[in-house]
């Protein structure tokens, strides 16, 4: 009997297979089905040019040895226009039997309507290290005098924080019953807040931090630097503020990188009390490198981190942090080497991952086809090199190089770049595909 589920509105692929994991790793066959969100706004025009730069470059790197079969399943407006539903079980049902999706943008509504379907699919197939490499390719345009020094990988808690969608609004009868209770019941009879309490008619959001969640990421990330031959990780956090989510978030990478990965890593406190005691030994203040092969724990709160990314940002290669301060800090860091076009990411978990960029619909450009599409195909370029694809993820990053040299670009870029082309969005991804 057919373990695959049945789906109501989509067919699977009459070719290819599906993935298969070991211990988190995907084993991917040379013809695996890769469900597909084509997305919202400008997402029509991206999905169309990265298809092909993808196809291209599997095609070059395997010679048709290996293939995707790519299956287009619905979310956002395309599946309620089509199914009367923003997210169709059929579209989570696929991502999770296949254990791979691509993602373009979905539009959220601000204030009403409906909650964010990308958090509901993050949260709901437990996609719980949101990753987003930050890197600089020359020529893209950058506000910063020194942009190559920007390199580092951003661990974003992905399933948590203010992002739960666990919140009442103001003035109805749930909003009013939690302050009642946290004024009367919690607040009032513990002496530490008997003097706070919730204004009434407040709206009321809940923001949860669990070890597990904190724990889970944090080893991602440490394996990641173990990897990829990282000098540092560092806890981004408001700790200091919020003590018992931020602050507890903090202890347990702490505890996390002490107790599975002692004998790699050396907190920043460990290596400033070898300096103390260096010094009071000798009388000269001296600093002590880190052990080779060793990775540096330490942690920043989150508004000083800002200011670091911008000001030393060579000090950094991997950074852990709770959902909110991911958000925040992948975008800025992102205006450093060239803007949201070709900010890459990857939702990931233990039993699948979703690729997206980090940019929404972008919906003044949409139906354009100008929009940048770089950031969803180094999306794809994360995507190959998690499957275990790297030749094809490879020729496409050298292709966005070469492009790059030759200053022809979408008009993101070329309005801030001396002597560019600017190219349509489709004319960018044939000149991606000449070029590799
Ligand atoms: P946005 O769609 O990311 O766009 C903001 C601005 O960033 C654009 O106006 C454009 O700047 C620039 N930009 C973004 N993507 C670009 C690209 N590929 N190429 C060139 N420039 C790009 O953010 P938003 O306007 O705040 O959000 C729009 C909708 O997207 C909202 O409904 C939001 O909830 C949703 N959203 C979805 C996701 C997701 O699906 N994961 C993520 C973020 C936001 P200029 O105007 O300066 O040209």
């Amino acid at each position: 009997m057919s373990d695959k589920p049945a789906f109501k509105d989509i067919k699977h692929p009459a070719q290819g297979e599906r993935l298969v994991f070991k211990g988190g790793n995907p084993v991917t066959p040379d013809h695996p089905i890769i469900p597909v969100i084509e997305g919202d706004g400008t997402g029509r025009d991206i999905w169309k040019a990265s298809r092909r730069v993808f196809d291209a470059a599997i095609d070059k790197a395997y010679k048709g040895k290996r293939k995707i079969e790519w299956l287009e399943v619905f979310a956002g407006e395309k599946a309620f226009k089509t199914f009367n539903n923003w997210l169709p079980d059929d579209t989570v049902d696929a991502i999770r039997y296949y254990g791979a999706g691509l993602k373009g943008p979905l539009t959220t509504p601000v204030g009403g309507g409906i909650r964010s379907i990308n958090v509901a699919l993050r949260q709901t197939l437990d996609l719980y290290a949101c990753v987003r490499p930050v890197k600089f390719y020359p020529n893209a345009p950058s506000p910063v005098k020194e942009p190559w020094k920007t390199d580092f990988c951003i661990y974003r808690e992905n399933t948590e924080d203010v992002y739960a969608g666990i919140e009442w609004k103001s003035g109805t009868p749930e909003a009013d019953k939690l302050i009642r209770f946290i004024n009367e019941e919690m607040c009032a009879k513990d002496p530490s807040m008997k003097n706070k309490r919730i204004r009434e008619g407040s709206g009321i959001g809940i923001k949860p931090s669990s070890k597990h969640c904190a724990q889970r990421l944090m080893r991602r990330a440490i394996q990641y630097a173990i990897d990829n031959n990282k000098p540092s990780v560092t806890i981004v956090h408001k700790g200091n503020i919020m003590k018992f989510t931020e602050g507890a978030f903090r202890e347990w990478c702490y505890e996390t990188a002490l107790t599975e990965f002692r004998d790699r890593v050396v907190t920043e406190e460990e290596l400033t009390k070898q300096e103390d005691e260096h010094a009071k030994k000798g009388g000269v203040k001296v600093t002590i490198s880190q052990e080779k092969g060793k990775i540096i724990i330490r942690d920043r709160i989150a508004d000083a981190m800002l200011q670091q990314i911008l000001l030393r940002p060579d000090s950094y290669s991997v950074i852990v942090t709770m959902n909110l301060n991911g958000d925040y800090i992948s975008d800025a860091a992102a205006a450093q080497v060239g803007g949201l076009g070709i900010a890459p990411g990857g939702n990931v978990g233990d039993i699948g991952a979703v690729f997206e960029a980090t940019h929404g619909t972008a919906p003044k450009y949409a139906d354009q086809d100008v929009i940048n599409p770089t950031a969803v195909i180094l999306s794809g370029v994360m995507m190959f090199e998690w499957l275990g694809w790297k030749e094809a993820g490879k020729i496409i990053e050298a292709s966005i190089v070469k492009t790059l040299e030759q200053k022809r670009c979408t008009f993101d870029f070329s309005r801030q770049l001396k002597g560019a082309t600017e190219l349509k969005t489709s004319e960018y991804a044939s000149a991606l595909i000449e070029n590799m």
